[in-house]
């Protein structure tokens, strides 16, 4: 997880979490102590080698790591121009990225000797990854949910269940993500002592979008070294990528392709927002291109917020990039130039969709659908010898009523 630090972007945060102006630790003096434990016990376990020997064993063996590229020959041929490439985070246990994440976390609890998990979730994704990793060490979980999530999200919430979990339904504000965030705030200012706040995307307070970055940079690392061989096996050299694409929601699976790509300056790094009905129709998701900077969730970053500073209601068919606001390090590099934000609406998200199932036999996630959607614009602007390789983040059975309806 370490990182060789060189380049002034790609090292940070500094030791504050600060990415630029973005980032660090907006809290109260009574999470202060909390945070400040959680901020020690990584900075001693990263780089602790029986942490990543155990790390990378569960990676290979629970997850079923390393995840394969696989070339969408017939994707690229109909697109016409650059040829597509899949990263397959849709082939993980319980199908997306989320699950590197809440291992590493969950590692650490046990260390830090916290046998009580807490995690919010708005699409229910994020509680289904830590209810299984809960199930699996043993864990007490607790997740908090908006009651409005919690009827939408019903199949997640059976999932939960099953997995042995306890959902407490939100029932204050909008009923939405926002509210359980508040809630499960709250729980873990309570029970810090035997309690363990674990976030699901690169959001949060310093040391959690360092972290959350770290462990979803196995999906760059991996492609790093499974690019050239495929590259020089397809007899197109042996290289990196042209672009390298990822949907943005709070943007932990495109930190993740990213991280490791930074240093490499001829990379160009595309993350994709959900445009929703459009970006200028007021109801989208698109926090870097329709956002402006402030504090969310401990970090200050790019928000969608209305004058008086309220964060306002979002919009995109897919759940899983329905927040308010977006990892700080995304904001930075969007700041810097290195990495270039482009939005997806629904309609084309929906598009992609339909041609990943019908092309290429993929039933993507209607999240990853918006990544799949800009290559599919990206693709014939660029030669035929030119690469594009897009973060799969998910696959999409979950997706299939939504998806239907969208569709009748
Ligand atoms: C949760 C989710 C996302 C959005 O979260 P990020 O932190 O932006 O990666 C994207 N794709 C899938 C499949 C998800 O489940």
């Amino acid at each position: 997880m370490n990182h060789v630090c060189s380049n002034p972007v790609s090292c940070l945060p500094d030791e504050a979490g600060h990415f630029g102006r973005y980032g660090g630790s907006f809290i109260g003096e009574t999470l202060a102590p909390a945070v400040a434990q959680l901020r020690e016990a990584y900075l001693r376990y990263r780089d602790d080698p029986a942490f990543r020997a155990e790390f990378e064993y569960e990676l290979a063996h629970y997850v079923g790591r390393p995840t394969p590229i696989y070339h969408a020959r017939r994707l690229s041929e109909q697109a016409g121009g650059a040829q597509i490439f899949l990263k397959r985070e849709d082939l993980n246990h319980t199908g997306a990225h989320k699950i590197n994440n809440v291992i590493g976390q969950a590692m650490l609890a046990r260390r830090m000797g916290k046998p009580r998990i807490i995690a919010e979730t708005g699409a229910g994704q994020h509680g289904v990854a830590t209810a299984t990793i809960c199930a699996r060490y043993g864990l007490e979980c607790v997740v908090y949910m908006g009651s409005e999530d919690v009827r939408r999200q019903r199949p997640n919430v059976e999932r939960m269940h099953l997995l042995g979990a306890t959902v407490r339904a939100v029932d204050s504000g909008s009923r939405t993500l926002k509210d359980a965030m508040n809630e499960a705030m709250r729980d873990w200012v309570t029970n810090v002592d035997n309690t363990f706040y674990l976030i699901g995307t690169v959001a949060g307070m310093h040391p959690y979008p360092m972290m959350v970055r770290d462990f979803q940079s196995v999906i760059g690392r991996e492609c790093l070294t499974q690019m050239p061989s495929l590259l020089a096996e397809l007899g197109m050299g042996r290289r990196q990528p042209d672009v390298v694409v990822a949907c943005v929601g709070g943007g932990s699976n495109a930190m993740g392709i990213f991280h490791p790509y930074i240093d490499l300056p001829d990379v160009r790094l595309v993350g994709v927002e959900a445009a929703g009905q459009g970006l200028d129709s007021g109801r989208h998701a698109a926090s870097i291109l329709r956002g402006s900077p402030g504090v969310l969730h401990g970090n200050r970053t790019m928000v969608l917020q209305d004058a008086h500073g309220q964060v306002v209601e979002t919009h995109s068919i897919s759940a899983g990039l329905d927040y308010p606001g977006v990892g700080p390090e995304h904001a930075w590099l969007h700041e810097t130039g290195r990495a270039e934000y482009a939005g997806a609406t629904d309609e084309a998200a929906l598009e992609a969709f339909q041609r990943l199932c019908r092309v290429e036999g993929i039933i993507p996630a209607l999240e990853s659908s918006h990544a799949v959607a800009h290559a599919l614009a990206l693709a014939p602007t660029m030669r035929r010898d030119q690469v594009i390789l897009v973060n799969l983040s998910g696959r999409g059975d979950k997706d299939i009523d939504t998806v239907s309806a969208a569709l009748a």
